[in-house]
């Protein structure tokens, strides 16, 4: 081939490369948009997270603008670096965006609006300026908070105590009940009321604050926070403090084999202990709340709570116990129930009716029962010798569920017992008391039909 032949190769070739990069350069995709599908800006603002990618020449900018009644703006603008023949710097896609939509910066008023989006890339298309992606995104700005109508008097509640309240939220909540200091207690439907009233069983924490503010608080979709406050009475009392020796037979005997069964080293029963009563107990504590997290809100208790039959009081709710060894305090808990013992291996009844959350081994409290009452109440039998229901039964009131043991960090053959309202334990003795049930939960229940 001669000289010229190969030249005329090469040149083609060139121009093969050329018109193929021009070709690439010149795709006609646009950008990808990631945005939310719908907004609702609520009076404390909202923050709107949003994404662009463009696989082939990478996003060269982005501009976000509100389009409400009053006129629009331009909440976000950026521009990408990159080059026409290489495409943007960072590629496929962009750092995700975060905009804050500010209702009073933006002199936002009630009502409909939409945010824009509109992505460029850096495509050789429509005469080297790019193909460009508009997604519109209907934006709803509700700047009313929900109106919290409180219909519960006068309300006594004792520390470690629960009560009750019946109110009304004039639209509709995604999240409503009662908050007790930093504890909150979720409202549920009154059972029986067709028209819209809730009712909040609630507590006041065992080391709740002397001036803990109580109220009711509703929330919309949008994020208004609407509260509701009436007259309740924080009644104060005291609790025991108990010393507990830890003799040689628990610390040789019951401390390694719950060890063992734990899967812990017991070669320092002391450490053992320390490590179970502290570690082990806070991680059955979020256990138990993770499970009454399950509990659903419909009604199943009647009337006052069973004590166990029989049973002799052997140690009192929310007692503050330190643990001796060889007169030295070594470990140190609050103790959130009842125990109760009778008889060893003596039948251990449903307190009241309702289903059954949990049956199975639950660390220091052995093997356990959790039950379901309704309204966020629940009870834990601890330290069973053997169980006889399982997840998901129904139980009536005083329906065996198992027998009394020793299992778990327990001395002796005896029950705990204890009674949750939310994810906060309380006092059982209102409950077991027919008579505060009736004053304190159902006379505000019998509002309802
Ligand atoms: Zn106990």
């Amino acid at each position: 081939m001669t000289g010229r032949a190969w030249g005329v190769i090469a040149m083609l070739a060139l121009a093969i490369v050329a018109g193929t990069g021009i070709w690439l350069r010149c795709e006609g995709v646009p950008p990808e948009i990631r945005a939310p599908e719908q907004i609702v800006i609520g009076r404390a603002g909202t923050e709107v997270n949003l994404g662009a990618t463009d696989p082939r020449s990478g996003i060269r900018d982005i501009t976000v603008r509100l389009r409400h009644a009053g006129g629009e703006a331009t909440v976000f603008h950026e521009s990408y670096p990159g080059t026409l023949p290489t495409g943007a710097v960072t590629k496929p896609g962009i750092p995700d965006v975060i905009t804050k939509l500010d209702p009073k910066a933006l002199g936002l008023k009630e009502g409909d609006a939409f945010l824009i989006i509109e992505a460029t890339d850096w495509s050789w298309a429509s005469m080297l300026t790019g193909n460009t992606r508009v997604l519109e995104v209907p934006v709803r700005v509700d700047l009313k908070a929900p109106r919290v109508s409180v219909e519960t008097g006068l309300t006594y509640v004792r520390r470690a105590g629960s009560a009750s309240v019946v109110y009304r939220v004039n639209e509709d909540a995604s999240h409503d009940g009662v908050e007790v200091g930093e504890a909150f207690f979720p409202g549920m439907p009154l059972p029986g009321a067709t028209d819209g009233r809730r009712i909040s069983i609630f507590a006041v924490p065992r080391n709740a604050p002397a001036d803990v503010p109580i109220r009711v608080v509703a929330e919309d979709a949008a994020g208004n926070r609407g509260t509701g406050s009436w007259a309740t009475r924080l009644q104060e009392r005291s609790f025991d403090e108990v010393p507990i020796r830890l003799g040689q037979a628990f610390l040789t005997g019951k401390v390694p084999e719950l060890a063992d069964a734990l899967g812990l080293d017991a070669s320092d029963p002391v450490a053992a202990f320390q490590h179970i009563n502290s570690d082990v107990r806070a991680t059955n504590e979020a256990e138990i709340r993770r499970i009454v997290a399950r509990a659903t809100p419909e009604l199943a208790f009647k009337g006052g709570f069973l004590q166990m039959r029989g049973s002799a009081v052997t140690s009192r709710f929310a007692e503050h116990r330190s643990y001796l060894v060889d007169g030295k305090k070594v470990s140190e808990a609050i103790h959130y129930g009842y125990d109760l013992a009778s008889t060893a291996g003596a039948g251990i009844e449903a307190a009241n009716a309702g289903r059954v959350l949990f049956a199975d081994a639950l660390g220091i409290y052995g093997n356990c029962v959790i039950l379901d009452h309704g309204l966020g109440v629940t009870s834990l039998y601890g330290h069973l010798s053997r169980i006889d229901v399982g997840p998901g039964d129904v139980v009536t009131r005083g329906q065996t569920l198992g027998t009394s043991g020793a299992t778990g960090l327990a001395g002796g053959d005896h029950l705990h017992f204890a009674i949750l309202v939310g994810d906060t334990y309380v006092d059982p003795k209102e409950w077991w008391d027919a008579k505060w049930v009736r004053d304190h939960i159902e006379a505000r229940l019998e509002l309802g039909p």
